[in-house]
C-alpha cells in the first residue's frame, strides 16, 4: 500500500481517455487501495456534486467529510442535506473546530477572518482536517488543474507533506464545462449559488461572486491576495 512513508516518488497514471477521464478507475484504485482508510474531504461545490456520485458508485458508504467551519452559506448546508438524501449509505459527517465562533472572539478578537485569515483558516479547517485524517492513510479531493495556477501541477496522488497521507485527485483532468455537463446529465443536487454568479463557494464572510469570469476563484478572499486557504499547499 502507497502510504506517506512509503511514498517511491512514482505517480501512478491511469487512462485518462475515457467518459470520466480517469476518475472511476482512480477512485476504483483507491478504495481497493485503502478501503475504510480512505476519506473524501468534500467542500461540496459543483466538483464536490460529482465526485460525491461517482464515490458512491464505487463505495456506497464511503466516509465523507465536510469541515464545518459555522461560517458557510445557508446554501452550502442545503446541498448538503440534499446529498444526504440522495445517498443514504454515504457516511457524511460535518466536522467542527474546537473553538465555537464566540470562543474565538473572546480569544482572537471579532471577526478574525478581517485580521488574520490564515490563523481563521488554520483554526476552522486545516487542525479540524488535521484530526480527521489522523487515523486515515490517505484522502480525496475534487481539485481540478484548471482550476487555478497553484493547482495546475497536482496529480492523481500525491505525497501530501502537510497532513503526512497521500491526497487523491480523480478529476484533474475535468473542464469546467465536463464538470457542469455531468451534473446536468444526472440531475445532482448542487449549491445554487453556482447560478449567481459564484463558481467557487467557501465561507460566507471570504467568498463573493467572480470578480473576473476568466478566474473561477477569483471571488475567494478577494482582494488580501490569499489564494488557497491552506488545505492544498506545502
Ligand atoms: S475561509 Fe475565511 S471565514 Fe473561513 S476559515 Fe478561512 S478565514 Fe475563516
Amino acid at each position: 500500500m502507497l502510504t506517506y512513508e512509503t511514498w517511491d516518488n512514482k505517480i501512478r497514471e491511469f487512462n485518462s481517455d475515457n467518459p470520466t477521464k480517469g476518475a472511476l478507475d482512480v477512485l476504483k484504485w483507491a478504495y481497493e487501495t485503502y478501503g475504510d482508510e480512505l476519506v473524501y474531504a468534500c467542500s461540496f461545490g459543483i466538483e464536490g456534486s460529482v465526485l460525491v456520485d461517482l464515490v458512491s458508485q464505487v463505495k456506497p458508504d464511503a466516509q465523507v467529510v465536510f469541515l464545518d467551519t459555522q461560517l458557510h452559506f445557508q446554501e452550502t448546508y442545503d446541498v448538503i442535506e440534499a446529498a444526504k438524501n440522495r445517498y443514504p449509505p454515504l457516511r457524511i459527517k460535518l466536522k467542527t473546530p474546537d473553538l465555537t465562533l464566540e470562543e474565538q472572539a473572546r480569544k482572537h478578537g471579532e471577526g478574525l477572518w478581517k485580521v488574520n485569515s490564515n490563523l481563521c483558516c488554520s483554526i476552522r479547517k486545516i487542525i479540524p482536517l488535521e484530526e480527521e485524517l489522523g487515523g486515515v492513510k490517505a484522502w480525496l479531493s475534487g481539485l481540478r488543474r484548471e482550476q487555478s495556477p497553484t493547482r495546475q501541477n497536482t496529480q492523481f496522488i500525491n505525497k501530501d507533506e502537510r497532513f503526512q497521507s497521500i491526497k487523491i485527485c480523480p478529476l484533474i483532468h475535468w473542464t469546467w464545462k465536463d464538470i457542469w455537463r455531468y451534473a446536468h446529465k444526472h440531475n445532482l443536487p448542487y449549491n445554487i449559488l453556482h447560478d449567481n454568479g459564484y463558481p467557487s463557494i467557501g465561507c460566507e464572510p471570504c467568498t463573493q461572486a467572480a470578480i473576473n469570469s476568466d478566474d473561477l476563484r477569483s471571488g475567494r478572499w478577494s482582494g488580501t491576495g490569499k489564494l488557497e486557504c491552506g488545505l492544498h499547499e506545502g
